[in-house]
């Protein structure tokens, strides 16, 4: 497609006029821009939840815990730290290579930004990048999921009460839409989504060269030695596991437990179950429901004949569902589950579990629940984000980059990271004109030669 005729190619043209001005780079401008996305969602709060209860039955506690209240406070730390995230960072001069003279890192907004959001957590998951792209100074084209189409509506009618199109815009869609968007020279495309979906982000960024960040997704593993407390070990997984009903990138996605301590794992995990959803999860107000029938139909598959008896496709339910397996070779292994369903499987011990997770893709997050091999999983594995003894709360701690490695994605935000991840670290170094030390230049000396190889 010519860029002439891409239906956003204005929306683009407009909003790099407006960087252009430079009131983007105004710290009071981005202050005042945060505090009105606060003033935006205090406002639109009810029908936010409305929306989410619509779009995923989700529960006014959840809607308020992962996904309201977490873009509040996340919009808060960044018009707190503002100043001191942003500020340039002084470095040293080597006096005998280019010195005497200044030096410093300069943080400044990338530009344009594309934020490209899916279902889950649809508005955390858009509004949250937002923040961190104002905080850095940049414009930005927000473009929610489609498949969450009552949290779409919202955001984009809140967007565009509260801000001008040259500045923050929403454009609502589905694919085409979106790689339309993905068809523009963007200065940062942020994508949040699937790994396949991922790919095609990069393939397009690399067109214009644009700074690319992918939020993506995967199998996390969660692993349960017999050194564990296997009471709190099951209550933290079941609540993280069907928190959203599992649709959480971040979810245990399947458990390795060391073969002493299964039966009391699974028995826990049951009891907690009942616990915090009663004897039929379909009438508990706190449990939510799969988002499309495409996500149900996939879910279902993996289900033998007897599970899927449990399950409703009218209201989209399917209970939390622990799976016993023998082996990996099950369609639950196959693919991220991102739903109620969690396959559990045996190990002999530590030293399996490493090497299962260390033969597979690199994790969003890895949890482990020990209370002996914690070094051992912190030295010999490699994921996004490892959280030993609870899941799911470190992406909460905004001292932490939150993001993956390898195909669970790359870059990370959060807290200051969401700065730097919309910010180019700029280098400037500034000379002096009073001292000009002549050994650099021709005709070069065999004595500044040999003091040279000393140096190096
Ligand atoms: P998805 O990749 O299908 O869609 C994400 C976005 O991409 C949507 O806005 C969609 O419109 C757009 N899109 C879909 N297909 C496209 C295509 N072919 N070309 C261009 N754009 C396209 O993801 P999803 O189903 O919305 O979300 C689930 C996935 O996201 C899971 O894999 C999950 O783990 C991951 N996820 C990751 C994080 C994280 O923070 N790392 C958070 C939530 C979800």
């Amino acid at each position: 497609m010519k860029l002439s005729m891409n239906p956003y190619q204005d929306i683009l043209n407009k909003q790099r006029a407006f960087f252009k001005t430079g009131v983007t780079r105004e710290k009071k401008f981005r202050r005042r821009a945060l505090d009105l996305l606060l003033k935006a969602i205090v406002k639109y709060e009810k029908e936010i939840e409305a929306a989410l209860w619509q779009d995923l039955r989700k529960s006014p506690f959840e809607v308020l815990a992962t996904e309201v209240g977490f873009s509040k406070k996340e919009i808060k730390e960044l018009a707190k730290n503002l100043n001191r995230w942003t500020a340039p960072e002084y470095v040293g001069v080597p006096l005998l290579i280019s010195g005497p003279g200044s030096g410093k890192i300069v943080t400044e907004p990338l530009g344009t930004s594309l934020i490209i959001g899916p279902w889950n957590y649809p508005f955390q998951l858009v509004i949250a990048p937002l923040a961190g792209a104002i905080a850095a100074g940049n414009t930005v084209v927000l473009k929610p999921s489609e498949v969450s189409s009552a949290t779409e509506q919202v955001i984009n009618k809140m967007i565009s009460e509260y801000f001008e199109e040259e500045y923050i815009a929403v454009v609502v869609g589905g694919v085409q839409v979106s790689q339309d968007l993905l068809a523009l020279p963007w200065d940062h495309i942020f994508f949040t989504g699937s790994t396949a979906v991922g790919k095609v982000v990069m393939k397009a960024a690399a067109e214009h060269l644009s700074a690319v960040t992918l939020e993506l997704g995967g199998k996390s593993p969660t692993v349960v030695d017999a050194s564990a407390n296997i009471k709190l070990a099951a209550k933290r997984i079941a609540w993280g596991k069907f928190l959203n009903a599992g649709q959480t990138c971040i979810a245990p996605d399947y458990i390795l437990v060391e073969k002493k301590v299964k039966s009391e794992l699974i028995s826990e995990l049951n009891h907690w179950i009942g616990v915090f959803f009663g004897n039929d999860a379909a009438l508990s107000a706190d449990y939510g429901r799969i988002v499309s029938d495409r996500h149900f139909d996939r879910l279902s598959r993996m289900l033998s004949d007897k599970e899927r008896s449990a399950i409703n496709p009218e209201d989209k339910f399917i209970p939390p569902t622990l799976l016993e397996l023998e082996t990996p070779e099950h369609p639950s292994m196959e693919e991220e589950i991102f739903g109620p369903i969690l396959p559990i499987l045996t190990v002999d011990n530590v030293d399996e579990a490493l090497a299962f997770i260390q033969e597979r893709p690199k994790p969003l997050a890895l949890y482990v629940f020990t209370s002996k091999n914690r070094k051992r999983f912190e030295r010999e594995t490699t994921s996004g984000g490892l959280f030993i003894n609870d899941v799911i709360l470190h992406v909460g701690n905004p001292e932490l980059p939150f993001g993956g490695v390898g195909p669970s994605g790359f870059g990370s935000y959060h807290g200051k990271y969401s700065v730097d991840c919309f910010s180019h670290k700029k280098a400037v170094q500034a000379g002096v004109t009073w001292l000009d030390v002549p050994f650099r230049y021709p005709p070069y000396k065999n004595w500044v030669y040999k003091l040279l190889q000393r140096i190096f």
